[in-house]
């Protein structure tokens, strides 16, 4: 083993220029991430420099038939933590051979939405809140809860320390590690209420690369866990009953609600989200019913409400906000699974494009 270990932090780049370049995009549930590398000339520093490439899409469930090859583009890259060195991870995006981008490709619509001159002038900035919960390998059942039975009920867990209350944290540390290292703005971490749920958070970020950080940073996860012998889960409600579910509350201001008089602005922005709730609802993540019960620190998800410093309400707004009247707000709703490219593109465009 100590070879391997020899042979894993062999530096490329010193003989020949030669790096590795790991392509990632998003598989056929819409939330599985998938990865293949190939051997690049470096150093890289711009994802337009670098090719295009492909895939067999009938071994992800996004294409049938004889030609199921689907384009990868490089849209955003990444220091890679694992290969060290001047290797990279690429966010890519999926389109068919003619160009068109594929169903679970959301990327391509987002950036349209993000980059329409309307919205850059609001420079959108967002913080993403992500929830996640680790699960024993064999069983599917969360880390540290005893096998066939329930630990002690919430309550001493949430930002818990102890080998009786916090299960995982050598992944979570190598993970915030991992994400700095990669050049993802991850803004901190904390042990989430329910034994074996934890949160990152990512941002805040303008625009489109938030929800490149968090695919990627996501990915930077299930790396880790696949290391240390550890089943990542971003199901919703992944224990029912009185176990906290997993959420992705996503943080959002534009440049006239962080200037004076952006109260109003939060206030405007609030009303246009509750028009459109149920759009909004249907587009949060799947399975986000289980969690979104009224219970659990969570809204009831048939019914919009906002409120200062209320965690039963879909969308928060924080304490500094209200003093400072003005500043962003929080909206609750987002399940953990939920894709950021759709999340962040459709509250900017319900917000800031759309004219009721
Ligand atoms: P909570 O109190 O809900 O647990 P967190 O501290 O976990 O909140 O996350 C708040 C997120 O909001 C962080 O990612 C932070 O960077 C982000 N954030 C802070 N200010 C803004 C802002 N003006 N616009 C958007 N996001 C912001
Ligand atoms: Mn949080
Ligand atoms: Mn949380
Ligand atoms: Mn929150």
């Amino acid at each position: 083993m100590s070879l391997l270990n020899h042979l894993l932090h062999i530096d490329l780049f010193k003989n020949p220029n030669s790096i590795i370049a790991e392509y990632i995009w998003i598989g056929g549930s819409g939330a599985d991430l998938r990865s293949k590398a190939r051997t690049l000339e470096g150093p890289i520093s711009d994802p337009a420099k670098l090719p295009k490439w492909n895939y067999d899409g009938s071994s992800t469930g996004q294409a049938t038939g004889k030609d199921s090859e689907i384009v990868i583009y490089p849209q955003a890259i990444f220091r890679d933590p694992f290969r060290k060195g001047k290797n990279v991870l690429v966010m890519c995006d999926a389109y068919s051979p003619a160009g068109e981008p594929i169903p679970t490709n959301k990327r391509c619509k987002a950036a349209e939405i993000l980059s329409h001159p309307e919205v850059v002038a609001e420079a959108p900035w967002y913080g993403i809140e992500q929830e996640y919960t680790l699960l024993q390998k064999d069983v599917h059942w969360p880390l540290g809860w005893p096998v066939g039975g329930f630990p002690k009920p919430q309550g001493p867990y949430y930002c818990g320390i102890g080998a009786d209350k916090a299960f995982g944290r050598e992944i979570v540390d190598a993970h915030y590690k991992a994400c700095l290292y990669a050049g993802i703005n991850i803004s901190g971490i904390n042990a989430e209420v329910m034994p074996g749920q934890w949160e990152f958070q990512i941002g805040p970020v303008a625009g489109i690369a938030v929800a490149d950080q968090v695919w990627v940073a996501r990915y930077i996860l299930e790396r880790i866990t696949e290391l240390a012998g550890v089943v990542l889960s971003f199901d919703p409600k992944p224990i029912p009953g009185d176990w906290n579910g997993a959420g992705a509350h996503t943080n959002f201001s534009t440049k006239s609600m962080r200037e004076d008089g952006g109260f109003d602005v939060i206030m405007k922005a609030i009303e246009k989200l509750g028009l459109r709730h149920k759009e909004h609802m249907s587009a949060y993540g799947d399975g986000n019913e289980r969690r979104l019960t009224g219970k659990h620190e969570t809204s009831n998800m048939h019914t919009f409400s906002w409120g200062v410093l209320d965690r039963e309400a879909s969308i928060r707004v924080g304490r500094d906000t209200e003093r400072e009247r003005k500043g962003y707000f929080e909206d609750r709703r987002p399940a953990s699974n939920m894709d950021p490219y759709v999340v962040t593109s459709m509250i900017a465009e319900t917000t800031i494009l759309w004219k009721p």
